[in-house]
């Protein structure tokens, strides 16, 4: 009996059916409910016919040596493609991976690349760093459409934008970039690793390419590091060919780790946008606090964007303490659930202070002038429960005096 062809189990399945069904086969070949981890560096061909075969592209196995490609993996590619609604997808073994490896098959010595200017640190690193020493224009504007309108030009090949941003949460006008871009043939890539597919559909906005850390919620459990790129075919097959060479592979233990933490992600990030959107709520209204930044509050800069393009806001919220860097450091070391940890969207509830953290080498004056508060805390709400990360936040903020 041929096995029957992957199908959404239901006309439009909702996101939390999607995400355990997506990308699989209603029953597998081997009959297993799950993905095996296969542990391969290389597959073996019966004989030389078979092996010609393969090499003319007649024979369907996909697999040749595991640095192109590996079942587990394959597997879930093929369910994080579904999820984002791509046709394909490259899994990395990491978020910087996914990025670098992508940049790096889009673009060559000539070609003007545009970041807006909260894109993750590392990826700003790696266009000014990296890509500039290869001879890749690099132009950094604000996120928005008109500061894209003055920079692109013919040589513009891709315009990379993130959303929502860390700390602040900022959410770019997708549908009025896509459309500057288009004018000059220019591909965008959206890192959406803080909205997942959940809560954020950017190809159907008419973005070409959708890169996620899978370190964080679609993975979630704190557990892994990897990334995903994901678009429509022949890009991505372009990007994968390129992926065999530079080598920032996936391994199967990973990938079988992301499969399982996908499963859960309709229910993760509905907790996440719960909590989320209940600490920002009462943050706003505590007196210790100045501002609070979640795109989910009518007070947040991009809120209108935000209805328009987010289901939910996501568990990180930032928020600035009317007593600066030491009332900080007191709220973050009063908390009792949330851990003081860099990274984000896992289970567990993380919190830090961005100025001595990721802007640590930078002075005060440095810090402001690119807009972190000395008093800025950022909180990745995990899934505990909502009411009592609110009693811990608010003995914490309390503890202030
Ligand atoms: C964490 C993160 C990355 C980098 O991912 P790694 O898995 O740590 O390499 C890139 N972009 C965003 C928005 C991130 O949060």
């Amino acid at each position: 009996m041929p096995p029957r062809p992957v199908e959404p189990p239901v006309e439009s399945p909702g996101p939390s059916t999607r995400a355990v069904h997506d990308g699989e086969a209603r029953v597998r070949d081997d009959r297993s409910i799950t993905a095996p981890v296969v542990h391969a560096s290389t597959y073996p061909f019966e004989n030389t016919a078979e092996l010609l075969a393969f090499m003319r592209g007649e024979h369907d196995r996909p697999e040749e040596y595991g640095r192109y490609g590996n079942p587990t993996v394959a597997a879930c590619e093929a369910k994080l493609a579904a999820l984002e609604g791509g046709d394909a997808a490259v899994l990395t073994s990491s978020g910087m991976a996914a990025i670098t490896t992508t940049l790096l098959s889009m673009l060559k010595s000539g070609a003007h690349l545009v970041l807006t200017s909260d894109v993750y640190r590392k990826t700003r690193h790696f266009a000014n760093a990296v890509l500039s020493k290869y001879g890749v224009d690099v132009d950094i504007v604000p996120p928005t459409v008109d500061a894209l309108r003055g920079v692109v030009k013919p040589a513009t090949k891709v315009v990379f934008t993130e959303a929502p941003t860390n700390p602040y949460g900022r959410v770019v006008d997708l549908e009025g970039l896509v459309g500057v871009a288009k004018e000059h043939r220019a591909k965008t890539i959206i890192d959406a690793t803080f909205a997942t597919p959940f809560n954020m559909r950017p190809l159907e906005h008419g973005i070409d390419l959708v890169i996620h850390s899978t370190t964080k919620y679609l993975g979630g459990h704190n557990d892994l590091l990897g990334g995903v790129v994901i678009g429509r075919g022949p890009i991505v097959e372009a990007i994968r060919e390129q992926h065999g060479t530079l080598g920032a592979v996936a391994d199967p233990q990973t990938a079988f780790l992301t499969l399982r933490g996908l499963k859960t992600l309709g229910l993760r990030v509905q907790r996440h946008n719960e909590g989320a959107l209940r600490l920002a709520t009462m943050l706003e209204a505590h007196p210790a606090v100045a501002q609070v930044w979640y795109p989910m509050l009518e007070s947040h800069p991009d809120h209108g964007l935000a209805r328009r393009y987010l289901r939910g806001g996501g568990g990180v919220l930032a928020f600035e303490l009317h007593g600066g860097l030491a009332a900080g450091t007191t709220v973050v070391d009063a908390v009792r659930i949330p851990k003081l940890a860099a990274s984000l969207g896992g289970v567990e509830s993380l919190i830090e202070q961005p100025p001595l953290m990721s802007f640590f080498e930078l002075s005060p004056e440095q810090r402001a002038a690119i807009g972190i508060k000395e008093g800025l805390v950022r909180m990745s709400v995990g899934i505990e429960d909502p009411a009592d990360l609110e009693a811990d936040l608010r003995q914490a903020l309390d503890s202030l005096g």
